[in-house]
């Protein structure tokens, strides 16, 4: 049995961008209903886990604020400072959509210092494993700018931190269905932190995460986009798991993993057009977990990031957490609705998007990264 540890903290479900309709503050011809990333509904899954009894296989953690030169890892001081100005004026924009309450600049601190904690606890011994229920979520944020509901880039600092505690190499997957714009920028030039995306194509940001993309100086190779097709599924991620995630990998060999697991590629979710089950999600952290044993002793931090279906995000954080615990799918009451549709098959235009990267991108093609 892994010694695992839980972070999550009150104050991230205390987070509101404010008053909007789905990701839109209120305006011209949209009437309030609620934004994404409010988070009774984490708070939701948090207690869908502890019901299941999953949560008592876990040690709990309640983490810190990361500090200032946490955040400056990544974070520029002025960006720093619109983002607790906005905060403490109670209402705005600290960039682009990324807009906040009087908790969000503590809210962002504690999901950095939640990832920074668990990753140097990993990193440390005191744990195999750890996983970060933390909003607002992070990789769409930029070192100088917010961005898409990401106020601090949780992810990529914890990446730095990693170094910054003695490792070299840190392989970081991002399965949200969004593409880490963030996380790419701060590692494009860098060897020693492999950024893989798989991410649907042409979503979000717009004309970011191309197969082109593959990172820039000492860095050409270390960045790894997989832009599947709306519609892909299961066997399409498992497919890019496989094919590509896992060699580019072994390739690289890291010192540690993290993962920004976001849930929005499911099939209930309205922010993508993907099809994932909670069986995708626990097939891919089952997948992780035995690629960071055989890499990297073991090391893994997965970290929340998007994930807006009120009513599926709990199953799938459940089905997370229950393979990061070696323990069975767990109950999926709303898997019959999906699991049946064609897009789990995988479909030849899918196929081709792996394809194409297994022969052409700099790390899998043969002859290393150039
Ligand atoms: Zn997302």
């Amino acid at each position: 049995m892994s010694n695992l540890a839980w972070y999550s903290h009150e104050l991230c479900f205390w987070h509101d961008p404010g008053q909007g309709s789905g990701y839109l503050p209120v305006g011209p011809g949209i009437e309030p209903l609620r934004q994404f990333a409010v988070d009774p509904d984490l708070r939701r899954a948090e207690g869908l886990v502890r019901l299941s009894g999953l949560l008592d296989l876990y040690t709990r953690v309640t983490p810190t604020p990361a500090t200032d030169d946490d955040l400056r890892l990544v974070h520029t001081a002025a960006h720093i400072d619109r983002v607790e100005a906005a905060s403490a004026l109670g209402a705005g924009d600290a960039g682009v959509y990324a807009h906040v309450n009087h908790h969000s600049a503590e809210a962002a601190r504690l999901a950095v210092g939640a990832c920074v904690q668990a990753t140097t606890a990993v990193l440390d011994g005191r744990f195999d494993r750890a996983y970060c229920l933390v909003r607002p979520p992070g990789h769409h944020a930029e070192p100088d700018r917010a961005m898409a509901l990401c106020l601090y880039n949780n992810v990529a600092v914890a990446a730095r931190a990693a170094q910054r505690h003695g490792v070299r190499r840190v392989l970081v997957l991002d399965w949200d269905v969004h593409h880490g714009n963030g996380i790419q920028r701060a590692f494009y030039d860098d060897p020693d932190v492999l950024y893989v995306s798989i991410h649907q194509e042409g979503l979000f940001p717009p004309a970011s995460g191309l197969v082109t993309e593959t990172g820039t100086g000492p860095g050409t190779g270390y960045t790894l986009n997989v832009p599947l097709p709306a519609g892909a599924g299961h066997e399409a991620y498992l497919a890019a798991l496989s094919r590509l995630v896992e060699p580019a990998a072994r390739a690289f060999a890291p010192e540690l993993i993290l993962v920004a697991a976001g849930v929005d590629a499911s099939g209930h979710d309205p922010m993508g057009r993907m099809m994932c089950t909670s069986r995708t999600f626990h097939a891919m952290t089952v997948r992780m977990c035995a690629l960071a044993e055989e890499l990297c002793g073991g090391r893994i931090v997965l970290a929340h990031e998007g994930g807006y279906s009120a009513w599926y995000q709990p199953t799938l954080v459940m089905a997370v957490a229950a393979a990061l615990a070696g323990r069975p799918e767990p109950p999926d009451p709303f898997l019959h609705s999906l699991e049946h549709l064609p897009g789990q098959r995988l479909r030849p235009h899918q196929a081709r998007v792996l394809d194409h990267l297994a022969t052409h991108h700099p790390l899998l093609a043969g002859g290393g990264p150039g």
